[in-house]
């Protein structure tokens, strides 16, 4: 009888090992954060709880399974829909899933949307690979507005802007863009991962829906992917719908790292602003730099709605070299670098470089007579490290001091 339970009245070990310790005791305060609730199957008091719980779930935010978020995920969603100024908010596993629903939720067979042409290139890629094959039209617009009324079609539902656009940055008109849009009887739909709810913001300009992909400024430290879709009360429902028929959610560890994230968002990125403003009135002094993109520059072709709609900037900016200059060049310039990682990506604490291919980015407007364009993600590193360390790398590449001498002799001076 060695192995009798001494506890003759309680159940089994394999039974205690599935109940022990699920509701801790305590007493005192509560943690600052919400805590990283992990969740598949929630489970409730009653039968009569639960069946209350799956008739509401509908309408209202209930926690009743891990795909329709938890109380982590609430949590930034709330964030997300305050810093927005929206009704409320959809957590996705990228900016581009977000953008993806945001288009599959909205537009069906027979229907065309009208998309910026600076929008986030695998936007293009997404509307033009699928998108198509379903009924749904698409064609673009100048980024900057100018001709989007004139290409509105009788079926057009959705107008999809970016703004500031990718690469280079241009602005448009969004109340006057969402004034033309709505009277058509077309939502508007922004790209807002550059202004990040801070910076920039949408609906309060007159758009229905406002997508981030978090995984740039709101999460910050480049180590989580997710996108965000923050909704007019009138424009809730169908993106509510179809992310809960396609079983959109993310992991609360993730949520719980953006909202860690987005603590900081304001701080850094009056850093990031401070740093990129440096850098940029550097490299209008290079000889090798033709124009700096930048919607916080009186020059850029964005700057008085920039002024008027936006709070401010952030790390983003880019630059345009040499028309002629070879891809031999550009790639010795962006490989002599030692401070900035050579990726895509931005929005993180690190500076990055990488070479925006314009001509493929754009469909509406001509880039074919420019230069090449480099973007750099400005980090919070000292500028100064930053501004040494673009020299050296355009002497090494052939396009620093010497270059002034090359330009000058070529002109007989
Ligand atoms: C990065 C980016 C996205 C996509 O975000 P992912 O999380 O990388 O999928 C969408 N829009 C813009 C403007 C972006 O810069």
């Amino acid at each position: 009888m060695t192995n009798k339970d001494p506890q003759a009245s309680t159940p089994g070990l394999r039974t205690r090992l599935s109940h022990m310790g699920t509701s801790p005791a305590y007493v005192g305060g509560s943690a600052v954060n919400p805590p990283i609730v992990r969740a598949s199957t929630v489970v409730f008091e009653s039968s009569a709880q639960q069946r209350e719980m799956r008739a509401r779930r509908g309408q209202e935010r209930i926690f009743s399974y891990g795909a329709r978020g938890t109380p982590t995920s609430f949590a930034l969603e709330d964030a997300v829909s305050e810093l927005e100024g929206a009704y409320r908010t959809r957590l996705l596993p990228t900016g581009l899933a977000a953008a993806g629903m945001v288009l599959l939720s909205y537009l069906k067979p027979g229907d065309h949307v009208l998309i910026t042409d600076s929008a986030y290139q695998p936007v293009r890629h997404l509307v033009q690979q699928f998108l198509q094959p379903y009924g749904i039209e698409y064609s673009f617009f100048a980024a900057d507005g100018n001709d989007a009324q004139a290409k509105m079609r009788p079926n057009t539902r959705m107008l999809y802007a970016e703004c500031p656009g990718s690469l280079v940055y241009e602005m448009c008109d969004l109340p006057a863009l969402a004034a033309m849009a709505h009277a058509h009887g077309a939502l508007v739909a922004v790209d807002n991962t550059w202004g990040s709810g801070v910076q920039y913001r949408p609906l309060a300009l007159g758009a229905d829906i406002s997508i981030m992909a978090a995984t740039k400024y709101l999460s910050g430290h480049s180590d989580v992917m997710m996108g965000t879709v923050a909704t007019t009360q009138a424009a809730w429902k169908p993106l509510a719908d179809h992310c809960d028929a396609f079983g959109m959610t993310v992991s609360p560890d993730d949520a719980w790292l953006v909202l860690r994230g987005l603590r900081t968002l304001s701080a850094r990125l009056r850093m990031h602003e401070e740093h990129a403003l440096a850098v940029i009135h550097w490299l209008e002094q290079q000889p090798a730099v033709q124009t700096v993109f930048c919607p916080a520059l009186p020059s850029h072709q964005g700057y008085a709605l920039w002024q008027r709609d936006c709070a401010g900037t952030n790390g983003l900016l880019s630059f345009e070299l040499p028309p002629g200059t070879p891809t031999s060049v550009v790639d010795s310039f962006i490989d002599g670098l030692k401070l900035f990682g050579l990726g895509a990506s931005w929005g993180g604490y690190e500076s990055l470089v990488t070479s925006a291919q314009m001509t493929q980015a754009r469909s509406v407007t001509d880039w074919s007579q420019r230069g090449p364009v480099v973007r750099l993600h400005i980090g919070l590193e000292d500028p100064r490290d930053l501004m040494a360390d673009l020299e050296q790398a355009f002497d090494g590449a052939g396009l620093g001091k010497a270059l002034t001498s090359i330009h000058a002799s070529s002109v007989g001076v």
